[in-house]
């Protein structure tokens, strides 16, 4: 079959890669360049604290980065502190990581070393180099026959074609087709430089990661959420936001207060609000993938797979992430990380 795939972020790039693995023509739109969205911005966490279906999903996810090669991904220490009201289900996810091979660990009372009372859970995490893995899949997509068109798809393109099209364009979806239940929001991140610092660490009370990135430098995550109106406004940063979450983390991690801002950024990000991600069919011959928040580096080459097998009509994508679901609207909305203990 011959699909046109709308959007050269990560999930456009995995589906490409995933068609022509199964010897699909694959032509890929991208109205400005291959990574141009959230992707070429994203802090490299493949994320394992997830509701447990899509823990599955982001398990495939970096068996599928390691095979492009074992510099795009690396394991590292990961602390994860919960809510006091979320130990227990957080708990119950370390219990389902360690039957899936993942080496965990749970401290209930304390854990010095690094200055943290709350409780914790120690777990191994994967890191994904997400500009490397961007490069990879547009060469291997190149290799195979696929080609990489710098042109953006228009709606009556789509609403015309016979042609049989994925829509993988992230945030600028409602541009091409209106679906219930879209929130863009910005995902930001900032560099930091100063003392070593080897584990990944997240503070659900404080909304922060912290991942190592080389001997001096980290990636501090800010999980605050802003909404955008207009989706180019998502890829400002302000700069003094890298402070505000210095100063937060200096509260549980005194190495903090050494470290300072070198480079901030942001970048559009586009989820529902049920926190689920959208994967399947919106109507013949037109496929979606979107919604994919602050974990589409985590979950894109999984959901790749599966929105593969939706367009060979192997079977139709799980409910949860089914385009026409009804969305419940909350207030505020939910992201996948948060969805976990609910
Ligand atoms: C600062 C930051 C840190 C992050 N950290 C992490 C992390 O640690 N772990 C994690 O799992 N996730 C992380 N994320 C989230 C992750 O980056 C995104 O979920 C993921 O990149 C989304 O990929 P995508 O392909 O769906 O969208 P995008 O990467 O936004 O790609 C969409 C592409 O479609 C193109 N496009 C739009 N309209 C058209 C059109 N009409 N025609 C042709 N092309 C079009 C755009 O130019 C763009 O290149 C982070 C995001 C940010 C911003």
């Amino acid at each position: 079959m011959k699909i046109k795939v709308v959007g050269a972020g990560l999930s456009g790039l995995w589906v490409s890669y995933t068609l022509l693995k199964r010897g699909h023509e694959v032509e890929v739109y991208e109205k400005d360049h291959p990574g141009y969205g959230a992707s070429s911005k994203a802090a490299g966490i493949l994320s394992l604290e997830l509701p447990k279906e899509m823990i599955d999903v982001a398990i495939r996810s970096s068996q599928l980065y390691a095979e492009l090669g074992k510099e795009i991904i690396r394991w590292s220490g990961s602390i994860w502190i919960p809510k006091d009201s979320e130990l227990k289900c957080a708990i119950n996810i370390g219990k389902y990581l360690s039957t899936k091979g993942i080496d965990v660990k749970i401290i209930p009372n304390g854990f010095n070393s690094i200055r943290i009372c709350n409780k914790a859970i120690l777990f191994k995490q994967p890191i994904v180099d997400a500009g490397g893995a961007i490069n990879e899949l547009v060469r291997r997509i190149e290799k195979m026959g696929g080609s990489i068109v710098e042109e953006g798809v228009k709606k009556q393109e789509i609403s015309n074609s016979k042609e049989a099209f994925v829509l993988a364009n992230g945030p600028w979806i409602s541009e091409l087709i209106e679906l219930e239940g879209l929130i863009n929001y910005r995902c930001q991140a900032h560099s930091i430089e100063g003392k070593q610092v080897n584990e990944i660490i997240e503070n659900d009370e404080t909304n922060y990661y912290y991942v190592p990135e080389s001997p001096r430098r980290a990636i501090l995550g800010n999980g605050d959420k802003t909404i955008i109106k207009g989706i180019d406004e998502g890829f400002v940063a302000d700069y003094s936001d890298a402070y505000n979450v210095l100063e937060k983390v200096s509260k549980n991690y005194d190495e903090a207060k050494n470290m300072y801002p070198v480079n901030s950024w942001a970048a559009p990000c586009i989820t529902t609000f049920d926190g689920y991600p959208i994967v399947g069919r919106l109507r013949e011959k037109l496929y979606v993938i979107t919604g994919l928040n602050g974990a589409g580096l985590t979950l894109s080459p999984g959901l790749a797979e599966i929105l593969v097998d939706v367009i060979e009509g192997k079977y139709e994508a799980p409910k949860n992430l089914d385009p026409w679901r009804p969305m419940e609207k909350k207030e505020p909305f939910w992201e996948v990380f948060d969805n976990i203990c609910h």
